[in-house]
């Protein structure tokens, strides 16, 4: 442990982790960063679903016409149909 070194931000008790030179890393010990990233993964994990388009290649061909034409990532062009989708039933 290092008597130099400030105590985290976030649980205020254990020292933060430093840099080879002694810097401070950002602001947060060895345990809090560890706790923070592992949330972080399981935020962006939740956050997405696997479609197979194994029954609808025509479908995902489409989606990748179009986003080649209009300069998306697949994944920004099936966000984008979905919404305009949804936008459209929900004014029928
Ligand atoms: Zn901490």
């Amino acid at each position: 442990m290092n008597p130099t070194s400030p105590v985290c931000r976030e649980c205020g008790k254990e020292p933060t982790m430093l840099r080879g030179d002694g810097r401070v890393v950002n602001g947060r010990c060895n345990a809090c960063m560890g706790r923070l990233l592992r949330a972080g993964k399981s935020r962006i994990l939740n956050s997405a679903v696997r479609i197979r388009f194994l029954e609808e290649p025509d479908l995902l061909e489409q989606l990748r016409h179009l986003a080649r034409s209009e300069y998306r990532t697949l994944e920004a062009q099936i966000l984008y149909t979905l919404r305009k989708g949804l936008e459209e039933d929900s004014t029928e």
